[in-house]
């Protein structure tokens, strides 16, 4: 199989027209040997325990208290050592393994948030969604079964999809609006970057929209973009949306918004994505500047 890669590769190399075609042909195939690694170790690495969720404080920028944490997952090959979900998700929607792990995810957040409030840590939960996921008719009914199963109050639970699923408006609004009516919320993650706007979010159940970090990384630096948050802040305090600022990395940045009145903030400033039990010490140092 590998050869048959290498043979494609090549192709493409010929095709490109290139004579440096050795370093292309070693590149391509070791890109195609790793996708082809992830790709199948995926189907093991639940079985196998190497998936495990990390925690980033979601922090409300005005106190500096944590209001609760965003579950987001990693994991450990045996052999390729921490794979970034930037790579391994796209590979896991593509097989279709990401209804699975999706799972797997929202038990396993579910059940930790559970633990914390067993220890009086009264945190909100958000999770991240594929919108594969969003695709499946019997999302709301997972949803509700995890959330029944392990007794949490689904007002703690945040669901995060990115505009993505508004590719299919009238399915994405169902259940947006069951998971709304039942009392989960729904966050737009990347608010930003993709196509729709805040006024059509206003017509659906969206509760929380979260402005992309490639905009909160130049709101001290560029004007024209100080200025677009501004908007998105105002906007989503006139249309009722919760505002979360995501990629806070400096002071600056914290105080901007702060000033500027937006809600939540999350970002390396605060904290990075840690273990739960980490969670529990920054909690117990009280507050956050
Ligand atoms: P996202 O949902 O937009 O998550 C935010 C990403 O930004 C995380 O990367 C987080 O570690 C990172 N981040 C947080 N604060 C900062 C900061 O101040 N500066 C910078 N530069 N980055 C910051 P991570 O954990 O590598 O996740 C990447 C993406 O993978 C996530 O983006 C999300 O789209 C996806 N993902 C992660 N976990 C899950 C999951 O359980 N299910 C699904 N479907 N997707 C997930
Ligand atoms: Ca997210
Ligand atoms: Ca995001
Ligand atoms: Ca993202």
């Amino acid at each position: 199989a590998l050869l048959q890669q290498a043979e494609i590769a090549m192709y493409k190399v010929k095709q490109n027209g290139k004579n440096n075609f050795h370093l292309f042909v070693s590149a391509d195939a070791a890109a195609i040997e790793r996708k082809r690694r992830i790709e199948f170790g995926l189907k093991e690495a639940l079985a196998d325990n190497e998936l495990f969720l990390v925690y980033q404080p979601k922090v409300e920028i005005q106190t500096g208290n944590i209001y609760g944490v965003e579950a987001l997952l990693r994991w450990k090959h045996p052999i390729l050592g921490l794979v970034p979900p930037n790579e391994f998700i796209p590979i896991a929607e593509e097989s279709g393994m990401i209804n699975e792990i999706g799972y797997w995810v929202l038990h396993e957040a579910v059940r930790q948030t559970k633990e914390w409030h067993s220890s009086n840590l009264d945190l909100h939960i958000s999770i991240n969604v594929s919108p594969i996921q969003f695709e499946d008719p019997y999302l709301f009914k997972r949803v509700q079964n995890v959330v029944e199963l392990y007794d949490l109050d689904p007002n703690y639970l945040i669901i995060e999809i990115t505009e993505t699923v508004m590719k299919n408006e009238e399915h994405a609004n169902r259940i947006i609006r069951e998971l709304h009516d039942y009392g989960v919320r729904v966050a737009i993650d990347d608010f930003g970057t993709g196509y729709s706007s805040l006024s059509v979010l206003n017509n659906m159940f969206v509760d929380m929209v979260k402005i992309d970090k490639s905009f909160i990384e130049h709101i001290v630096s560029k004007a024209n973009t100080a200025s677009l948050v501004k908007t998105m802040i105002q906007m989503g305090k006139s249309l009722n949306f919760s505002i979360v600022a995501e990629g806070i990395e400096s002071k600056e940045q914290s105080i901007f918004l702060k000033d500027n009145h937006c809600q939540f903030g999350q970002g390396y400033y605060y904290s990075r994505p840690v273990t739960p039990e980490k969670i529990v010490d920054l909690i117990n140092k009280k507050t956050m500047k």
